[in-house]
């Protein structure tokens, strides 16, 4: 090693050592680490993960095993810009495929690559949280909406002048998005506001509320008011906080989940903009029901830009004796930290969001033990979305027979549900369970509908004679997405993109899902370019029926969904495709498998070869 070496080692290393101290030195704080070494250095060099498992006592196994995990932080440098163009199906079908080539001009790069100075990089990702103002993107954390052609000019031309990216951004969202510290291009696009979430809250009123009726009696207000997770599983918010508080246990935690990664939803990015008081303050009187002390907002990577508006909103309420030691000057003491993530989808499954939480790789736990009994750091944790957190503030504070009136009776209260794609006003809506798919068509001004996407990719996609099913959790169950799609769309197309993002989405630990999905693909490739046959829509259904029943984990679990439903709802798409001259095609072309070592190796390619008569499949 030269002087110079040993000179920049030491200069790293010391950087390295001051990040580490502003977590403490704390374990869990390993995924903030290398954020923040990603966004100083633009990558993660063998030298920097070293560095880092040398000074928080690490193996180095262990922080490149997280390094390699999250989508946002890489090995290779993704240049001092980082464009992240969102390519989800929403995205697409508002054009992101021209702003892509858009980017590639203006850059003079493919995607995946970066400038040789370093200076751009572009990558796509999957749902950004947008979907109601695609095209999106993402530049070093600063997001960018309703994306055209001369704004990546004048982006690309301010990235090469090295202008700070917070001044490419053109005009500011509404509501709190224009305030200084988030700064973004973002709307909220508030279409109808309930009497839930979307209007006047007095902050401390609810923490008050519930120092008035007791710990268990805010357990018990919540399990009458029948609310129920917001998140997508649906499971009794009432129960889930019995169990934790029942727990053994000297510590327990209030884990809020706001990694909404499913395309389509966008709800808790809204929430989170204009009702946090509301929404910490119901974790605050979870903390208060269980008797945690602490409790970790999990923020989405892609939501970075919401963090330091947040931590302004935490201090504030800790100025105001609603959060940190003896809270309204009483004995409860109670504290908020926000952990961000790195773009993981599979980190909004609760146990995959806990690890994450503790700085490891997003990889769902084995369960049981479930998290109420043994959570973050092994502890009892309840782990509650952030419309949840919300909801229940609310409850304590007008009773649970307030909510009861709103809904149905097996789905009590409101759902703030995120519209998006073929409809006149795409946005926000709190509307009570049990409304129609119709009716919410209507009202977002949605006319020559194909198909409606509820849940998101997970969800299912249903088709018209089905829009008088209701929104409910004995019926059509949402975590909150919907999105619409007009009949000129091509569904196939939409459901490769599903498809495309389970893949790149799971954590690898199971095979169904790690290989099953993509063997999911080719077959619907395979259909898609006319080679199908109806044999392939049957094993479609039965590898898809496999996967659901043996993966591991909610993602598997629900990832043949996209093709499973609109193969049920949508059969005549398929059957137009499929060939039905022939029972069987294979998929395997000899002669196409062979052109590329034939080229190789300087030898013309025979392409007089029968492949189907060479793996036996020659069609009758
Ligand atoms: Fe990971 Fe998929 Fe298995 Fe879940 S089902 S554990 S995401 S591989």
């Amino acid at each position: 090693m030269n002087e110079r070496t040993i000179l920049d080692l030491n200069e790293t290393r010391n950087v390295i050592i001051e990040i580490i101290d502003q977590v403490r030195g704390d374990r869990t704080q390993l995924l903030a680490v290398l954020r923040e070494c990603q966004s100083r250095w633009r990558h993660l060099s063998p030298q920097v993960i070293t560095l880092i498992a040398e000074e928080m006592d690490l193996s180095r196994v262990h922080v490149e095993g997280v390094a390699t995990f999250y989508h946002f932080l890489s090995r290779t440098h993704r240049g001092n810009y980082t464009v992240y163009v969102n390519t989800s199906a929403t995205a697409e079908m508002a054009g992101s495929h021209a702003i892509v080539k858009a980017f590639e001009r203006e850059v003079g790069i493919s995607f995946g690559e970066t400038t040789s100075d370093r200076q751009i990089g572009l990558r796509t990702t999957s749902c950004i949280g947008m979907c109601d103002q695609e095209p999106a993107i993402l530049i070093n954390d600063v997001v960018f909406t309703r994306m055209t052609d001369a704004k990546v000019t004048k982006i690309v031309a301010g990235m090469k002048a090295n202008r700070p990216v917070r001044d490419l951004v053109e005009s500011l969202g509404d509501g709190k998005n224009a305030l200084e510290e988030i700064h973004a291009e973002v709307s909220n696009h508030i279409r109808v506001r309930g009497p839930v979430f979307f209007t006047d809250f007095e902050p401390g009123t609810a923490l008050k509320a519930a120092m008035n009726h007791g710990a268990l009696e805010v357990i018990d207000e919540v399990k009458q008011s029948g609310l129920r997770g917001r998140g997508g599983a649906g499971f009794d918010t009432g129960q889930k906080w019995g169990f934790c508080r029942a727990a053994e246990s000297e510590t327990r935690y209030v884990m809020c989940n706001a990694d909404e990664g499913e395309p389509g939803t966008f709800k808790d990015r809204v929430l989170l903009t204009e009702m946090p008081e509301l929404i910490f303050e119901g974790m605050a009187v979870a903390g208060y029901a269980i008797e945690a002390k602490h409790g970790i907002l999990y923020l989405r990577g892609e939501y970075a830009y919401l963090k330091d508006y947040l931590e302004n909103v935490l201090t504030k309420m800790r100025q105001e004796h609603l959060l940190g030691r003896r809270i309204l000057g009483t004995r409860f003491s109670f504290d908020i930290q926000i952990k961000v993530g790195a773009g993981a989808y599979i980190c909004g499954e609760e146990s995959a969001l806990i690890e994450s939480a503790e700085g490891k790789r997003g990889q769902p736990r084995n369960r049981p033990p479930y998290p109420v009994t043994s959570g973050y750091l092994r502890r009892p944790t309840i782990v509650n979305n952030v419309e949840t957190f919300g909801a229940a503030a609310k409850i304590i504070l007008n009773g649970a027979a307030w909510f009861r009136k709103m809904g149905t009776p097996a789905s009590s209260g409101v759902k703030v549900l995120s519209v998006a794609g073929d409809c006149e006003r795409p946005g926000i809506y709190e509307v009570e369970w049990g409304m129609s798919i119709r009716e919410l068509l209507a009202i977002c001004g949605a006319k020559d509908v194909l198909a409606v996407q509820v849940g998101g990719p997970s969800g299912q996609c249903i088709s018209q004679n089905e829009f008088d099913r209701k929104l409910c959790f004995s019926d059509l169950s949402t975590g909150g997405a919907v999105t619409i799609f007009g009949q000129k769309r091509d569904l196939l197309s939409i459901v490769h993109n599903y498809m495309e993002f389970f893949e790149d989405e799971s954590c690898g630990f199971c095979v169904p899902c790690r290989t099953g999905n993509t063997l999911l693909i080719k077959a619907l490739e395979k259909i898609m370019v006319g080679n199908g046959t109806a044999a392939d829509i049957e094993n479609i259904k039965q590898l898809g029926k496999t996967i659901k029943a043996t993966s591991r984990c909610g993602l598997g679990q629900s990832s043949p969904h996209p093709l499973l439903s609109t193969i049920r709802n949508f059969t005549e798409i398929y059957q137009k495709k499929v060939r039905a001259d022939v029972d069987f095609l294979s998929q395997f072309d000899l002669k196409f498998a062979v052109i590329d070592s034939c080229v190789a190796a300087n030898r013309k390619p025979n392409l007089e070869i029968d492949s189907e008569v060479v793996d036996g499949t020659r069609p009758n």
